[in-house]
């Protein structure tokens, strides 16, 4: 048994092996996860990231996307981009659209002013897989978000347990966290926002405005 890195569950079971590492699955918050002994070396680990980390057109457009979904047409939107950095030509084409987007990457910086501030939208392009320990990245995301915000994450999410032995994000070593809707649904839950999208290996979240804020397990819409 291992307890849950994300919900600290201890409702947990041995779910999938293979001669590299042994992978759990939560029965709470349905989280696969990855055993801590089988966690890289933190140089190993982010070495292999950075030869990964050629994302950068996918990012871009994804980003860019994320804007156009959140902006009024007047009002200037401050935004996140959380574990991965955007290239200047992108960053550009925000600022010419009168937004500021702030860029905070965890195996550069362990902490910095970016995680002081609160956004009016945050970016985690394919990195919540990354997390060792989701629960702790989570709670600071949850914090930096303004009333209204968004949280727009993308990352592989697993649809069917029952195909996961040829499910090929599996065998990358930097995967240590896999979600399923219900994880999302879990979490989102937890801290009374919104999930409003959960497919695709796409995830919109949302923090509701003002006194909206409460625990509501009806206002969860998939
Ligand atoms: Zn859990």
């Amino acid at each position: 048994m291992r307890r849950c890195p994300l919900c600290h569950s201890d409702n947990t079971a041995r779910f999938y092996a293979n001669k590299k590492r042994c992978l759990y699955h939560c029965h709470l918050c349905q989280l696969v996860f990855a055993d801590a002994n089988s966690h890289l070396p933190p140089s190993a680990e982010q070495q292999k990231y950075r030869l990964a980390n050629n994302k950068q057109k996918a990012l871009a457009r994804f980003m860019l996307d994320l804007v156009e979904q959140c902006e009024d047409g007047h009002t200037p939107l401050l935004g996140l981009n959380f574990g991965r950095t955007l290239d200047s030509k992108a960053l550009r084409k925000i600022s010419k659209k009168g937004h500021q987007l702030n860029q905070y990457d965890p195996s550069l910086a362990p902490w910095n002013r970016s995680l002081k501030q609160e956004y009016d939208f945050i970016c985690c392009y394919r990195v919540f897989e990354h997390f060792r320990f989701p629960c702790k990245e989570w709670d600071l995301l949850k914090q930096l978000l303004k009333p209204g915000g968004w949280i727009a994450i993308s990352t592989p999410l697993l649809s069917d347990l029952s195909a996961f032995d040829k499910w090929h994000h599996k065998n990358n070593l930097t995967h240590v966290s896999f979600y399923q809707q219900a994880t999302f649904e879990f979490l989102a839950n937890k801290v009374g926002f919104k999930l409003l999208f959960a497919a695709n290996d796409l995830i919109l979240v949302q923090k509701p405005s003002g006194s909206d804020i409460t625990r509501d397990q009806t206002s969860v819409v998939v």
